[in-house]
């Protein structure tokens, strides 16, 4: 391999596959000069060092050049999306300390802090956020302003509507988060589905930044325990509405960081080969390469329309397949902050 390497590869921007027997990718990896760093994978001192147990597994190395650091960033995460490589998993020294909201899916859809999407589609995720403990909190002071269960999944959702309910009595789950109001009890037949799709609704609202419901109840019943002279229930409602403004806070913060990575993002490459990405709310939306020809700068111009002209939701809401660009795009460009200057806001009229 270090052969192959030698007699091969070139010092430009590019990626890389590690092979091993049989065809499996065990690991993707990206540079912006290639040749070097392949290079330096037969240099390591100690077995247990990374690229030691790297080339241990790969019987070979692929590599394609593309025209920029950047195009190797985006290159480098679509293949690892692509192969699962296992080493990449096994030494992923990611964002392991942002935490997102996860609302699941389901018959009645709980509120979660996870560390990263679970590959579960069909669940809406909000974030990144820093702080996975503060962030459990906040949703555990959402949750029982909105009276959303917490229990584990499997829990076994029978609504008052639901007709096997009309043979007998609504079943008490012994949950302490029924009994003091903190739940609807979707689980005992305590809310008609539509009650509950109504709470899930306003979640969905405030997180994304449409409504301040939840911080407007809790705020009432802080004056209400204060008018009750009941200072001790007051401090602690006041609590409550101080971790809930903190996560809302957070969410303008994000919203803004989200909305303001939308722009028109013109990168030079090797040899001339400049490409332009259309990236929208953190993400890539459309890329090609940079015009030179009046033609060219009209399909430019009518891919800027098709990117940016559609309406969008503008919440703090990331399709689960869009968080790890979302989450590179923002590194990359807090990173190199100079890049900005290569992007411009798009023309759409
Ligand atoms: S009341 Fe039922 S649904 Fe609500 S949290 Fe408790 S067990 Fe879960």
């Amino acid at each position: 391999m270090r052969e192959h390497v030698r007699a091969n590869a070139a010092d430009r921007p590019g990626i890389y596959r590690m092979v091993a027997e049989g065809g499996e990718v065990v690991y993707v990896g990206k540079s912006k000069r290639l040749r070097t760093r392949l290079l330096s994978y037969f240099r390591a001192s100690y077995p247990e060092e990374k690229g030691a147990r790297i080339v241990r597994e790969a019987s070979a190395i692929e590599w394609e050049y593309v025209p920029s650091e950047f195009a190797a960033l985006l290159a480098e995460m679509r293949a690892i999306k692509r192969f699962r490589p296992r080493l990449n998993v096994a030494m992923k020294r990611d964002a392991r300390h942002f935490a997102f909201i996860k609302l699941t899916a389901g018959a009645a859809p709980k509120l979660l802090a996870v560390r990263g999407p679970s590959g579960d589609d069909s669940a809406l995720y909000y974030g990144p956020f820093h702080g996975a403990r503060r962030l459990e909190e906040s949703l555990r002071e959402l949750s029982d302003v909105l009276a959303l269960r917490d229990c584990r999944l499997t829990q076994r959702v029978v609504y008052a509507d639901q007709e096997e309910l009309f043979a007998g009595p609504a079943r008490t789950p012994g949950c302490i988060r029924l009994e003091i109001g903190r739940c609807l009890g979707p689980c005992a037949g305590a809310c008609t589905a539509a009650a509950y799709a109504e709470r899930v609704r306003l979640a969905r609202a405030f997180l994304d930044g449409e409504s301040d419901g939840p911080l407007e109840t809790l705020r009432a019943e802080m004056d209400a325990a204060a008018d009750r002279l009941e200072f001790e229930r007051a401090a602690s409602l006041r609590d409550k509405l101080a971790r809930l403004e903190a996560l809302r806070e957070q969410f303008d913060r994000l919203r803004f960081a989200v909305e303001s990575l939308s722009f028109v993002y013109r990168v030079p490459g090797v040899d001339g080969d400049d490409r332009v990405y259309l990236i929208r709310r953190g993400r890539v939306r459309g890329e090609c390469a940079a015009p030179r020809t009046r033609s060219e700068r009209r399909a430019l111009t009518s891919l800027t329309r098709h990117v940016f002209a559609s309406a969008e939701p503008r919440g703090a809401r990331v399709p689960t397949h869009e968080i790890d660009e979302l989450m590179l795009l923002s590194s990359w460009f807090r990173a190199h902050p100079g890049e900005l200057t290569h992007t411009r806001a798009p023309r759409i009229r």
